[in-house]
């Protein structure tokens, strides 16, 4: 794909600013927002494809901004907060962002959301479409016909609720999911005891997909807030 268009929603001068000068010097096209009503106004008129958004705008709350947005477009929203709160992240999270970034942050770590975002773009296009039968990520294969999953040549012996997990995972490789969408998605409800359960489940799933679980490749964990599947090379 072509350098992507990113449409930078901030209030904060200093920090728009940063943003910009690195997005121009890597070369990618940028639009900017100061506020919420400017962002969806933005976001309506240029389909940008990737938004990086503050939570703290002046006029509409940052949540309400995914929430619009999200009713008519899929285009991935890389949430800024200054707030450490992990509430805000996961509320982001749950109205449909894809990352987010704390402030401050550094310039690498943007580029690298940046990258893991639009590398997940190029899966969802056509060519990587999530409507194909078959998943591959690294060693990693999903035969979703037959229900099974490879690694390398070897079969991967998985409880179905393991399987359900990888195949969620996967299908939104690149994406942070939370502990509630995931119980949600696997159990249709989001109790405390399932958030448990969820962790003995991604602990032996682990087991049998990472080469080495304590240093895991594809399962990308973001403590008190849930899992990403990264895109192996
Ligand atoms: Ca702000």
């Amino acid at each position: 794909m072509n350098k992507a268009t990113i449409l930078v929603v901030e209030d904060d001068t200093p920090v728009r600013n940063l943003i910009v000068t690195t997005l121009k010097t890597h070369e990618y096209k940028y639009l900017t927002a100061a506020s919420g009503s400017e962002a969806l106004m933005m976001a309506s008129s240029y389909n940008p494809d990737v938004i990086f958004l503050d939570l703290g705008l002046p006029d509409i709350d940052g949540i309400e901004v995914i929430e619009q947005i999200r009713s008519w477009s899929n285009t991935p929203i890389i949430v800024i907060s200054a707030r450490s709160e992990d509430d805000d992240k996961i509320k982001a999270l749950d109205a449909g962002a894809d990352d987010y970034l704390t402030k401050p942050f550094s310039v690498e770590e943007l580029l690298a959301r940046l990258r893991v975002t639009i590398r997940r773009l190029s899966l969802m296009s056509p060519e990587g479409s999530s409507e194909s039968s078959e998943y591959t990520n690294g060693d990693l294969r999903i035969d979703y016909p037959a229900g099974c999953a490879y690694l390398g040549e070897e079969e991967l012996k998985l409880t179905p609720i393991e399987y359900k997990l990888l195949c969620l995972l996967a299908k939104n490789t690149g994406k942070v999911l939370t502990h509630t969408y995931i119980t949600q998605n696997i159990w249709g409800r989001s109790w405390d005891n399932d958030i448990a359960s969820l962790r003995v489940f991604m602990a032996t799933l682990r087991k049998k997909l990472e080469p080495s679980p304590d240093s895991p490749q594809y399962i990308q964990t973001h403590i008190g807030i849930g899992y990403r599947m990264m895109k192996v090379e």
